[in-house]
């Protein structure tokens, strides 16, 4: 099923008494989510995220905006009506339920022709839960489970209707690390398989990166970016989305357009041109650095941190606005650096790779597009 979103908009009085104007949780977000996909929906917490997710639950009324679940205008349907299936971080699951009682219990309130025998209930639970494979758990209560083998019952419960679509809000953050990444990846077989149009509420960029089709990174109500996870990382469109991809995240430096090439400090680091003179920002993503014994781009030696197959190299220069600067350099590349690495004063010099380099504007922040030479 897609989902289309127009003109979406959500204001909320101001919780501050003081301020007076509404809080616009979700400012004109347009989208048509294809279906079938997996479309994450990422960005710093406060950004509108949940405020989006209810709002095409129908838990939240919008303020201005449409709706629409494929041709039909759903707007103004109330959530039970809408066909979704909804997970939050809280696996709100019914304690005094056990598992099996609590997959089935969204059967239950189906009325007339809808109406479900016992045993067309039971094999619909049976089949949610062999999908996030709990099907060895039915008799428990939710307390004797892990909080990865509850979440997975809150997906079976929310999965048992066969809903035209899914939300699941931030459904990770309560698992430890391990569990995060093991369940992130379940729930990108189950959608796979199931094929439900899903929307997954993220602020961690690398779970949105890893399991979704699409991304849309929003910051204070405003959507950003949509694209393809690679697209958006290799082609942001200004330094906010640019910065919240990305681990580690990219080195943002004050540079100089001049005479044709890119200065960060003294250092002519790239000759370029289609761009005019002027102060810019210089992004340069971690994999952007190559060291070279002769690179323009001169820093400060930190240390060299091993990382198994590659090693990060931390330097820093004083046109850096991170504190330090990350750059990964591949195992062909870090012989160089390891015999260098002593005394107190070491430079290192780097050469740049231009797909790795983006420069901003320094009042709008959007990017800059530049040839190189
Ligand atoms: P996220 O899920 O991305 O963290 P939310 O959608 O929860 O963000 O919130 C977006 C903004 O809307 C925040 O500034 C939040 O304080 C505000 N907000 C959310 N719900 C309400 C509400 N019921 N009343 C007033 N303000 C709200
Ligand atoms: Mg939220």
């Amino acid at each position: 099923m897609k989902v289309v979103l127009q003109n979406l908009t959500k204001k909320f009085p101001n919780r501050d008494r003081k301020k007076h104007e509404d809080v616009i949780a979700v400012d004109n977000f347009n989208f048509e989510i294809p279906d079938g996909k997996l479309i994450g929906l990422l960005g710093p917490s406060g950004c509108g995220k949940s405020t989006t997710l209810n709002l095409i639950s129908g838990l939240v009324k919008p303020s201005e905006g449409r709706i629409f679940f494929g041709e039909d205008d759903v707007t103004d349907l109330p959530p039970e009506n809408r066909g979704i299936g909804l997970v939050f971080q809280n696996y709100a699951l019914y304690p005094h339920l056990t598992v099996k009682q609590n997959i089935l219990f969204p059967l239950q309130n189906f009325k007339g022709k809808d109406k479900l025998s016992k045993a067309q209930m039971l094999e619909k639970a049976v089949e949610a839960a062999k999908l996030v494979q709990i099907d060895e758990l039915m008799e428990r209560k939710p307390r004797e489970l892990s909080g990865g083998q509850q979440q997975r019952v809150a997906i079976a419960r929310a999965l048992v209707k066969m809903p035209k679509v899914l939300l699941l809000d931030e459904p990770l953050s309560n698992l430890d690390a391990r569990l995060r990444l093991q369940t992130r990846e379940e729930i990108r077989r189950i959608q796979r398989e199931t094929k439900i149009t899903t929307i997954f509420v993220t602020h961690d960029q690398e779970e949105a990166m890893s399991i979704s089709d699409m991304i849309v990174v929003m910051k204070d109500g405003v959507v950003h970016q949509i694209g393809q996870p690679q697209k958006v990382y290799d082609s942001p469109i200004n330094m906010f989305v640019a910065k919240f991809l990305g681990t580690p995240p990219i080195n943002i430096f004050n540079g100089q357009i001049r005479d044709n090439r890119l200065y960060i400090g003294e250092d002519a680091v790239l000759s370029v041109s289609g761009v005019s003179e002027r102060a810019v920002y210089v992004g340069i993503r971690p994999e952007g650095f190559i060291l070279n014994d002769e690179g323009a781009f001169r820093c400060a030696l930190n240390r060299v941190e091993v990382m198994g197959r590659d090693i990060s190299v931390v330097s820093t220069n004083k046109e850096c606005l991170n504190p330090v600067i990350r750059s990964i350099i591949n195992a062909e590349n870090r012989a160089d650096v390891e015999t260098e690495q002593s005394g107190k004063d070491a430079v290192v010099r780097f050469d740049l790779i231009p797909a790795k380099v983006f420069l901003f504007d320094r009042e709008t922040e959007e990017r800059v597009d530049f040839e190189v030479r």
